[in-house]
């Protein structure tokens, strides 16, 4: 698989696809990200990528002609299953979404900043747009990066044991049982017997009903 994030502040993005899981499924070669700036794309020397909204009013806009020649580079070398923008306004991300995309070989992402991005380059050259919450983040970035690390850990061989990722809260509509370590009592703060006991199929039967408990407290109606 492979993602490029197009951005106008990548260093944004640089350290959380850098370390640990997402970092190792790119060593073995499992994911291909690009950080591609988008200024590189600049028609003027300035590298001028932004201008001021039409209309008037706050904040810059995103042009399109930077915009439209990244994407068409892109897509010269490879066809794209989706062209997606990062907006608050875009369908909600979720497991289901992730597992989706996860299956996906070629994905562009173009993170927004400063007010968003000219209305025609969501018209006409995105597919898909994803937000990560009904809250305003300064840029796409953070967004990217959370589904991206979302979509990487779903590869099949990222994470070291195949199971875990089936295991993880929502994979099958419930959120994740309590898990302990080490020690087994903390000053009084005991690990549930159970979990001590070895029986294996008990175990197993004592974290579903926690999972379904918890699901109930937590999130009704996944
Ligand atoms: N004026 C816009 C917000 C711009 S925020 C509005 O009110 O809708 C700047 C950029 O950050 C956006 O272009 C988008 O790419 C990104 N962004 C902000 N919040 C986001 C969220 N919740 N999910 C995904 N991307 C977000």
């Amino acid at each position: 698989m492979r993602i490029d994030i197009i951005s106008v502040v990548p260093e944004l993005i640089e350290s959380p696809l850098n370390y640990s899981i997402v970092k190792r499924a790119r060593d073995k070669g499992l994911v291909d990200i690009h950080l591609i700036n988008l200024r590189d794309y600049a028609a003027n020397k300035y590298k001028q990528v932004d201008d001021y909204p039409f209309g008037g009013g706050a904040g810059m806009v995103i042009m399109i002609e930077p915009v439209a020649r990244c994407i068409a580079e892109l897509k010269s070398q490879r066809s794209y299953d989706e062209v997606i923008y990062m907006s608050p306004d875009g369908e909600l991300l979720d497991q289901p979404m992730g597992n989706a995309l996860s299956l996906k070989q070629h994905l562009i992402i173009l993170c927004g900043h400063y007010k968003g991005i000219d209305e025609r380059i969501r018209e006409h050259l995105i597919t898909r747009e994803i937000s990560i919450g009904n809250y305003v983040l300064s840029g796409g970035e953070l967004a990217a990066a959370v589904v991206t690390d979302t979509i990487v850990r779903l590869i099949p061989g990222v994470l070291g044991d195949e199971t875990s990722a089936l295991s993880d809260s929502f994979q099958d509509g419930l959120v994740a049982p309590p898990v302990y370590t080490r020690p087994a009592d903390f000053n009084g703060w005991k690990v549930p017997d159970i979990l001590l006991s070895g029986h294996t199929a008990n175990i197993d039967k004592w974290r579903h009903e926690q999972s379904v408990k918890r699901t109930a407290e937590r999130r009704p109606g996944i």
